[in-house]
This record gives C-alpha cells, structure tokens and sequence, in this order.
C-alpha cells in the first residue's frame, strides 16, 4: 500500500506527472485528502473513475489510520487506539473543553485566547467589527460550539513506543517499536476531525505533540506532519505544541526552522543528579546543555517556552528544588508546567503531597515565573500524561465503545 495522505503538494505533482496527469490533478487530490479528508481513493470524486481506478490498481490508498478502540472519560475526554496499515497500534487522545482558564491539555490555549479578547476588542473600537455588524469570536461557531465547547485539544503520538525510559512514564515500558511516518502522525489528527465532524476555520482546535513516543527522536517525520498539518489541514502552527524529553541535536535543528510549533521542554528535575536518575537520557545531554539549545530558538511575539515538571512524591517536588528550578529559569522567557505524576502499574513512584504542589507553584509564582497546574486529563481511562501505551493489541480491530461512566 502506498499511502497518499502525508504527502505534500510538490511531492503529489511529482506522483501525478509520473501517471502523465497534469498539475491540477495534485491539487485536486490535495483537496480531497486535507480540505475534504477523504478516507477512500474511490470517494476523490474530482479525479475521473479511470484516474481512480487506476491509483487503486497501483496500489495508492489514502491510508488514514483507523481508530480500532475508544475509550471515552467521565471529564470528556476520549481516546482511541488507532490502528496503522501494518497493524501497528498508537494511541491519541481528544480534550475537548468549555472553559477558560488552564485546562490541563497542554496548549497554553487559554492566554493566546485572552490576547486575542484584547485584540478584538480593539478591533471593535476601530469599528471593524462594528462595521461587519458582528463583535462575536468568529473563530469558534462550528460543530464544537453547538456542543457547548470552546475548543479541544487532539495530543499526538509520534513513535509505537518510545527509546527514551524515563523512569515514571508507561509509554517508556513499551520500549520503541518504530517511528510513525508523517502520514501516520498527521492522520491521527484527521482520524479525530473526522470523528467528531470538526470544520476547520469554524471550530478552534489545538495540537500538541505529547502522545506516545519523542517527535525529536523521528524528526524529519515529525517536521513534515507540522508541515502537511499547516498547509493541508489548516491548523496554524501557533496553536501547536511539541514537547521534548531534551534530544539536544533536535533542538538545535527546532530553532532554524521558520515554520514550527511552540516549544515545550520535560525538565522534570531542578539538577542534573536527579534528572539522571528519573531520565537516564540526561547522560547525553545535561540540563545546563538543553537550556543553552532551548534559548537559542527565535521566540515569536507572546511566546514563550514552556517547562514542564511532573512532581515525583519526595523526588523533585521539595522547597530546595523549587529554588533550583527558579535559578536555572533566571532570565528565560519561560513558563512552567507542572504535572501531578500519574500513576501506572509497575511504576514505583508516589504522587506528591498536594501541600507541596502548592507551595512548589506559590515558590515559583513569588520568584517571578508564571506557573499553572496541569490538570489531569482522562485518567479514569489512562489517557492522562504518561499513561498512554497500546492498552489492547489485536490481530483483528473490533470496534468497541466502552464508556467509563457507564
Ligand atoms: N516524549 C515527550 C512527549 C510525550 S510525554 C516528552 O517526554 O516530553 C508528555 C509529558 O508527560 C512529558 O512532560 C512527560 O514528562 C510527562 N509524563 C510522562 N509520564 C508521566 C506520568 N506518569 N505522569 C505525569 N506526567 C508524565
Ligand atoms: Fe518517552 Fe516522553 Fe515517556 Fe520519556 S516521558 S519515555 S520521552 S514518552
């Protein structure tokens, strides 16, 4: 099967002039696979039957992946496990959510969504608006709207697996499998548009690449999806996230490119003693290293990069750390993510007490660096950050609904 979604333009030009079809063929396939999202060759009704017939008999599909499993939570929140052309199994997962403050997917949505209040409002003085007779945020009267919702969030994987063994996370027991392609990785996302009738434009949605696997560890793949998502798709790159365990040559390689999501690094420790022994990839690359790289990259107006922490039970979670983590912050345009650990089987850690969360958040709020609380997200059906590995593999997808508040 080779798959045509994933594809570029240039790159379907390229596969339309190999079939002696003209330049407008790509476009019209492009179309169909992004605009559209069609799931069959057969339904690219602009192309002519014989043009589909024949891409059918050379063995083009579109090749989205199918979403073989879900399991929807009591917060809202669903995930599916989505099931690749080989049978390979990633999970991904949807957080749709109504109000505004910080919700917990990970996409800092809710600020950009403040500063652009602002900005409407001016535009409503200026009488711009006012002149179109409509001040509402126009960005949001899709199928989400009508359920109530603001936006959602869809969380990507990008490995079956993952290489890295950080010691408090599920996906890492899985060891790596392989990497997914772009298609694989961008499919995800129109897997879960297609689910929920999703009109881009109308409805707000955000990325974030946290799911299952390291994006900087399958970078060119990880780099085309952004690319196919952007273009194709039609999601701008500022309302995604990529978060990195801290692969330094990723990094650096992030910085250089003019089209990419915001930056959101796993510090997870405040010193390179305790971040070796919770992420035995520190070895490689130390902190003081990561955030050299990370404050290489050219930050756009009103970004920042975030910082995630998962709080360990007595680990990483004490006043000293906290300190830590303010000194090594000094002077980054940073905010800081901290995320209660989840729990999972065979995993020996303890969540934190929730007094010193607390006073983790008010010590670093004090010290100057706006800090928010993860939310979990999904965690009655382990769909909450580090808890995502293939929960069912099976030779044959069934499609089963098992619903937790049932
Ligand atoms: N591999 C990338 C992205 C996926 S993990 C990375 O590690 O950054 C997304 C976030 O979940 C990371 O910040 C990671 O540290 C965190 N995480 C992993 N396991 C967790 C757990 N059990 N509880 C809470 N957060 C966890
Ligand atoms: Fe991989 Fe991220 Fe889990 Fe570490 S936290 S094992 S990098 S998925």
């Amino acid at each position: 099967m080779h798959a045509l979604f994933g594809k570029t333009l240039p790159e379907l030009t390229e596969l339309m002039a190999g079939l002696g079809q003209k330049p407008y063929r790509a476009r019209q396939v492009f179309e169909a696979l992004y605009k559209q999202r069609v799931g069959l060759v057969e339904d690219v009704t602009t192309l002519s039957q014989e043009l589909r017939d024949r891409l059918i008999a050379e063995g083009f599909a579109i090749g989205l992946p199918e979403i073989a499993q879900t399991a929807k939570s009591v917060d809202g929140t669903e995930r599916y496990l989505m099931r690749m052309a080989d049978g390979e199994t990633v999970e991904t997962v949807w957080m749709p959510d109504g109000d505004g403050g910080e919700r917990g997917d990970g996409s800092e949505a809710a600020e950009e969504e403040s500063a652009e209040v602002v900005v409407a409002e001016e535009a409503v003085d200026g009488g711009y608006w006012s002149r179109r007779g409509n001040g509402r945020d126009r960005s949001n009267f899709g199928t989400l709207a009508e359920q109530g919702f603001r936006r959602a969030t869809i969380c990507i994987s990008s490995q079956v697996g993952c290489a890295v063994n950080c010691q408090f996370c599920l996906t890492a027991k899985l060891g790596i499998k392989r990497n997914l392609t772009a298609g694989e990785i961008a499919g995800q996302v129109a897997a879960v548009l297609n689910r929920h009738k999703i009109q881009i434009g109308k409805d707000r949605i955000n990325l974030v690449f946290m799911g299952m696997g390291e994006p900087f560890l399958n970078y060119e793949q990880f780099m085309q999806s952004v690319r196919v998502l952007v273009e194709g798709i039609g999601i701008p790159e500022s309302r995604m996230t990529v978060s990195t365990s801290g692969i330094l040559p990723g990094i650096e390689a992030f910085a250089k490119e003019t089209m990419r999501p915001k930056l959101a690094l796993s510090l997870n420790a405040s010193n390179d003693v305790v971040r070796e022994r919770i992420m035995p990839i520190t070895r490689k690359w130390n902190i003081a290293a990561l955030l050299e790289a990370v404050q290489k990259i050219p930050l756009r107006t009103r970004e920042w990069v975030t910082f995630e922490y998962v709080l360990l039970g007595e680990v990483n979670d004490q006043p000293e750390h906290a300190r830590e983590v303010l000194e090594l912050l000094d002077g980054i345009r940073a905010k800081v993510n901290l995320i209660v650990w989840n729990p999972g089987p065979g995993i020996d850690y303890h969540q934190p007490k929730p007094a010193d969360v607390a006073v983790f958040q008010k010590m670093l709020i004090e010290g100057g660096i706006a800090t928010y609380i993860r939310r979990p997200r999904g965690r009655d059906i382990y769909a909450a950050c580090g808890q995502l590995k293939r929960t069912v593999v099976e030779e044959k997808p069934q499609l089963v609904e098992i619903s937790a508040a049932s």
